[in-house]
């Protein structure tokens, strides 16, 4: 594999977009400010593959950051979109196919009722209102390093691209964004992921006050962390203080299995949002759960909660289109599984083999690869000392041989179902000689 020097007219496409763009992006991690250089900027995309508008293509690991699990371009996708698009874009009224992938949805994960949203900030905000509204509670739990979107009461311990700052070193404690109001910070209270018995003391402190427990059920926003057997059992005991229970699928719906985390995991929430896969590359999310819940949601109850393009057209036919072909495909978990697993085992040989710390994090298709030694990382504390210089200049390795890892090392990566053993090693072979350049 050669490596990919002229960035000419990305350079060019920055500095126009850095003119009129805050950052010269529309979502922060995009403008690679913790790993340095220039975010390329994309022309095409199809299957497992990126094209950059210098004429660059490389292999894709952030798949949009989830959604594209059946790769770029899917044509059932692609033509479900185009056939929904003849009949109109958006008609601000109730339509078909709302009804049709809502009746997917609670088939496929139990949900009783779904609403339809435009992204998953607006799902875990809304679920989170839905709780305070059903409980008459008003604070609200989270995990240091869980993402949630960026809703204000939200923005607390945040993880994503509120890890890492210019310098890669670590952001700041609560609250992770000015613009948020301490009095909103204080509603949220932060417990510690995959710590069980923090999190029973702080229900039995506070258990009574509190409307909810907003997790990630596999953490991919600080990396991949896989939650312990008993950490789940203390999130279900929540249940027990009359806590929602708000399970944020929106990363692992879909992805962990055709039922997400809930389905591999065994977990029982009251509510999960979903997003990413379950728009098939549109912007969509969605909230749902038990249906005395829900029916607090307007028009039905109480709880307040619209959009003006919810349920639209092109993205129910983009969500439905890749639900149907996961549903119709169901070896392909094992598939994405597989691939996952031997990507794994060849970065740690090679890492290995290069002297470098690395310890790979992964689950069904998602993975991290933390530079640093560790025999096991379970929480964002644990994974917060990585090497994000090192991780920073293995990331460029790739980048120039053609591989685009997410432009974080506090992030998840991404397979798709486009992703095959010429993928594979191509990738294994860049990483290995990436690892290489790595002081
Ligand atoms: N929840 C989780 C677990 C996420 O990973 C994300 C985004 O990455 C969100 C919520 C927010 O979704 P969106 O970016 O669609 O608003």
């Amino acid at each position: 594999m050669t490596t990919q020097a002229a960035t000419t007219q990305s350079e060019a496409l920055f500095s126009r977009a850095r003119a009129v763009t805050p950052g010269g992006v529309n979502s922060p991690v995009r403008a690679f400010k913790s790993v340095g250089g220039v975010p390329r900027f994309i022309a095409s995309a199809q299957g497992a593959y990126l094209t950059d508008v210098d004429g660059h293509r490389y292999v894709d690991y952030v798949g949009s950051w989830g959604p594209m699990i059946l790769g770029h371009n899917h044509p059932a996708v692609r033509e479900a979109i185009a056939g929904a698009l003849l009949t109109g874009t958006s008609f601000g009224a109730p339509s078909p196919r709302e009804v049709e992938l809502a009746e997917l949805v609670t088939e496929l994960t139990g949900a009783e009722r779904v609403r339809f949203v435009n992204s998953g900030t607006e799902a875990t905000m809304s679920a989170l209102r839905l709780a305070r509204g059903v409980t008459g509670r008003k604070f609200i739990v989270k995990f240091r390093g869980n993402y949630h979107g960026h809703a204000d009461g939200l923005l607390v311990e945040a993880g994503s691209g509120l890890l890492t700052n210019a310098e890669g070193q670590l952001g700041a404690a609560a609250p992770s964004s000015a613009g948020v109001p301490e009095e909103y910070a204080s509603l949220t209270l932060v417990s510690e992921y995959n710590d069980p018995a923090a999190l029973d003391r702080l229900m039995a402190e506070r258990g009574h006050e509190i409307a909810a427990v907003i997790f990630e059920p596999v953490v991919g926003n600080a990396g991949v962390l896989i939650p312990t057997p008993a950490f789940l059992a203390a999130l279900h005991r929540v249940k027990d203080a009359g806590v929602v229970l708000i399970a944020d699928e929106v990363m692992t719906g879909f992805r962990l299995s055709l039922n997400g985390a809930t389905g591999l995991l065994g977990l029982q929430p009251d509510l999960r949002c979903w997003g990413k896969i379950i728009g098939g590359g549109l912007p969509v999310g969605a909230y749902g759960g038990r249906a005395d819940l829900m029916d607090f949601v307007s028009p039905q109850g109480p709880v307040y909660q619209a959009g003006t393009l919810s349920g639209n057209p092109l993205a129910m036919a983009a969500g439905l289109a890749t639900l149907k072909e996961l549903q119709a495909n169901p070896g392909l978990y094992t598939q994405l599984e597989t691939y996952t697993g031997q990507l794994a085992e060849g970065l740690k040989d090679s890492a290995r083999a290069a002297g470098l710390p690395l310890t790979v994090n992964h689950i069904g298709s998602m993975l991290t690869a933390f530079f640093i030694g560790a025999p096991d990382i379970r929480t964002y504390t644990q994974a917060a000392p990585s090497d994000t210089k090192a991780f920073a200049a293995w990331f460029q390795g790739l980048l120039g041989r053609g591989v685009y890892w997410a432009p974080s090392q506090f992030e998840s990566i991404f397979i798709s179902a486009a992703h095959t053993d010429t993928e594979l090693n191509a990738t294994l072979e860049a990483a290995q000689a990436a690892f290489q350049e790595v002081n």
